[in-house]
Order: C-alpha cells, then sequence, then structure tokens
C-alpha cells in the first residue's frame, strides 16, 4: 500500500534484510563483498544517440570517444562469452542509442546464440527496421523509452521531432507481442501530469509504465527539487484512482521497481525510487561501457578496463573479480541522502548516455 512507504528508507537496513538470501546463490567471480550475485549484465553498444534528453544528454553535447576505442561486434561478444560462463543468464543492450549501431544485427544474432536471455532498451525511433532481427534473436523484453504522450512535449523533452514515429512504433512493439515496459524519467513542471494519462494508457494495453525517478549524473543539471518522487507519484495515484483500486503486485526478483496495477486494467504500472529510495540490497547488475568499461555502479566514477585486455590477449576474469569486490554496498559508497543530493558528488562520474541505463 503507496500511502504507508514513507519518502525514504534507510539503505543499510534494506541490506541486511535480504543479503542471506542472494548469497545461497554464489558463483565465485561475480560475487561481490556483501554477498551480491551479479547475474545481469547490461552492456552499452554505442555512445551516440538520435535524440537529445536534456536529463541524460549534457546540454553541450559529449566527447565521444574516439572510434579505434570502441568495442567491436567480436570484443562484445567474447566479454559477454566470460560473463555468461561465470553466471550471467541475461544481457541487456542499451547506450547510446543501440538501434544506431550498422552492426546491431549482427551483435544480436551472435549473442543469441549465448545462455542468456536478451532484452533491449531503445527510444524506439528506429525498432521497426529491426523487428523480425530481434524475433530471430529470440529477444522479446524491450523497455521503450517515451517521456510523455504529447507531441509538443516530446519536443522540448528530446529536442526531436521524433514523436509520431516512436508512438507509431510503441503500438508495433505492442502489437508484435513484444513484453514491453515503457520507462518515462518524471521531471518536476514538465511531465508529471501526465502520470494519471500514462496508466490510463494501461487499461487496454497490456504494457508495464514505469516511472523513474530523475536522476543525477555529470552535465545533467540534477536538483532534488526536479525529481518527482515515489510518494508524490503515489500520492497522485491514489488521489485520481482512490486507494482501494490501487494494487500492489508481487516485484520479480532483483526488481528495481516497485509495481502496481489498478483493479480491472489490463497492464501495469511502476515506479523505480533510486533517488528516495534505493533498491541497491538486491542489485544483480553490471554495467560495460561502449569504450570496453566495466562499471560495477551506476553512481560509481570508478571503472576497470576490460577492453585492453582483451586486445593484449590476456584474461578478464582477475579485473572482473577486482571490479565486483569494489563495489560499494549502496550507491558507490553515496550512501546518505546528504551525500547523494549533493550534485557536485556527481561531477566525476560519466553522464547518463555514456554509461548506459
Ligand atoms: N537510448 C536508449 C533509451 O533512451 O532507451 C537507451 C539508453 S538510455 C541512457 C536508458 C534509460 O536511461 C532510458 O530509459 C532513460 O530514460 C534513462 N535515463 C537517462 N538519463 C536518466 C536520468 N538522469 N535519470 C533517470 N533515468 C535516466
Ligand atoms: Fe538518447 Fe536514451 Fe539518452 Fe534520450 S535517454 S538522450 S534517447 S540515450
Amino acid at each position: 500500500n503507496g500511502s504507508r512507504i514513507s519518502d525514504r528508507i534507510t539503505p543499510s537496513r534494506c541490506i541486511k534484510r535480504k543479503t542471506a538470501r542472494l548469497m545461497k546463490q554464489t558463483t565465485p567471480l561475480l560475487v561481490d563483498s556483501f554477498g551480491r550475485f551479479h547475474n545481469y549484465l547490461r552492456i552499452s553498444l554505442i555512445e551516440k544517440c538520435n535524440l537529445r534528453c536534456t536529463y541524460c544528454m549534457p546540454r553541450e553535447g559529449i566527447q565521444l570517444s574516439p572510434k579505434s576505442s570502441l568495442m567491436s561486434a567480436e570484443e562484445i561478444v567474447e566479454i559477454a562469452k566470460t560473463f555468461v560462463i561465470h553466471g550471467v543468464d541475461k544481457i541487456r543492450l542499451t547506450g547510446g542509442e543501440p538501434l544506431l549501431r550498422k552492426d546491431f544485427a549482427s551483435i544480436l544474432a551472435q549473442l543469441s546464440t549465448l545462455k542468456a536471455s536478451l532484452a533491449l532498451t531503445t527510444n524506439g525511433v528506429l525498432i521497426d527496421r529491426y523487428i523480425d532481427d530481434l524475433k530471430r534473436a529470440r529477444l522479446q523484453k524491450i523497455n521503450f523509452s517515451l517521456d510523455t504522450l504529447d507531441a509538443d512535449k516530446f519536443n522540448t523533452i528530446t529536442l526531436r521531432s521524433q514523436f509520431k514515429k516512436v508512438r507509431e512504433n510503441l503500438d508495433l512493439v505492442i502489437r508484435e507481442g513484444f513484453e514491453t515496459k515503457i520507462n518515462a524519467v518524471l521531471l518536476k513542471g514538465e511531465n508529471e501530469d501526465e502520470i494519471i494519462r500514462f496508466i490510463e494508457f494501461t487499461e487496454k494495453h497490456n504494457v508495464n509504465i514505469r516511472f523513474i525517478e530523475f536522476m543525477p549524473f555529470q552535465g545533467n543539471s540534477w536538483d532534488q527539487s526536479k525529481t518527482v518522487s515515489y510518494t508524490e507519484v503515489m500520492k497522485r495515484v491514489h488521489a485520481h484512482f482512490g486507494i482501494e483500486k490501487v494494487l500492489r503486485l508481487e516485484d520479480a526478483p532483483n526488481d528495481t521497481a516497485k509495481n502496481y496495477c489498478i483493479k480491472g486494467f489490463t497492464g501495469s504500472f511502476a515506479v523505480i525510487s533510486t533517488v528516495t529510495n534505493p533498491f541497491c540490497d538486491s542489485c544483480n547488475r553490471i554495467r560495460l561501457t561502449a569504450n570496453g568499461k566495466l562499471r560495477n555502479c551506476l553512481f560509481s566514477d570508478k571503472e576497470q578496463d576490460l577492453l585492453t585486455a582483451i586486445r593484449a590477449g590476456e584474461s578478464i576474469e582477475p579485473i572482473v573479480q577486482r571490479a565486483l569486490k569494489l563495489k560499494k554496498a549502496v550507491r558507490a559508497g553515496l550512501d546518505s541522502p546528504e551525500t547523494f543530493d549533493n550534485y557536485h558528488n556527481h561531477q566525476t562520474n560519466r553522464s547518463m548516455i555514456k554509461i548506459g541505463g
């Protein structure tokens, strides 16, 4: 019941609660010092994007890595294979915009031969070109980023006028039967008034709308006051639909979202509350950037270089192990609201577009 959930939960309390259960699944390489087993690898395929979402892409743009320091398709597959050997069973492709990569279909096909399920995070602009490739690769899970259902607002948020194409493509992936989640980053004064409209979309559509709290990264002018919190979302939802119609759903293990549905609706909705209510205690994610750096946390500025090792013909396993051992309990050590909410503490981290969300 959302009305009973406080604005912030002390992260350290959460860690104690769930660590014991996660300890049971250990395989040594991908287990961190807190017993968390990392079976979920997120690979950024590219730093470039065809949108300019203001919460993600710094206004001044980003310094792109030279092409020679980006992973080739072969290098991506080689690194992914090592992770799968050690227990990764889910791989998400992200970016930048992953579908901008010219060899996307080939990377997808090669990864589909590994023993891991595949997922994709995309802004949807180009997805109509890849429907058959995605099906052939048995990729079913698509996170489709869409922050507004209004064309003008889309232009303001993404700085590009691709709304029509993106809406058509959203309908397409739903029609084609992909397991679709819509990622909407909530921005105070910009799209928070669309929370109810998005949830109403789930009445007839079998999608999961995930409201994401705006997170701080280098160059995105984050400010706590621009974040729409989990509690604020639930207040609006309860006020509109009535508390008895809002049902709390069971979250999947390691889920970053708190899931709900409206009684009688086909789809569901969720809130990802990284800022006000972190979920680090059950974190199973590890990230690989497009230039081959391993990141143990979204908020950490420490990276381990896998690509140089691969190119030198060295084993990446000791490097992976080091990355896992260095992982902090909560949000890269920014474990109190005071340290996390200080935007200065995020300036040495990459911008989101160069991490791969
Ligand atoms: N271009 C693809 C897309 O937009 O889906 C994949 C990359 S994008 C960086 C991945 C996800 O990160 C998107 O759902 C986006 O909304 C989210 N994201 C980016 N910046 C964010 C921020 N500052 N706070 C919260 N989520 C953010
Ligand atoms: Fe591009 Fe995705 Fe970032 Fe938007 S959120 S700028 S679509 S990478």
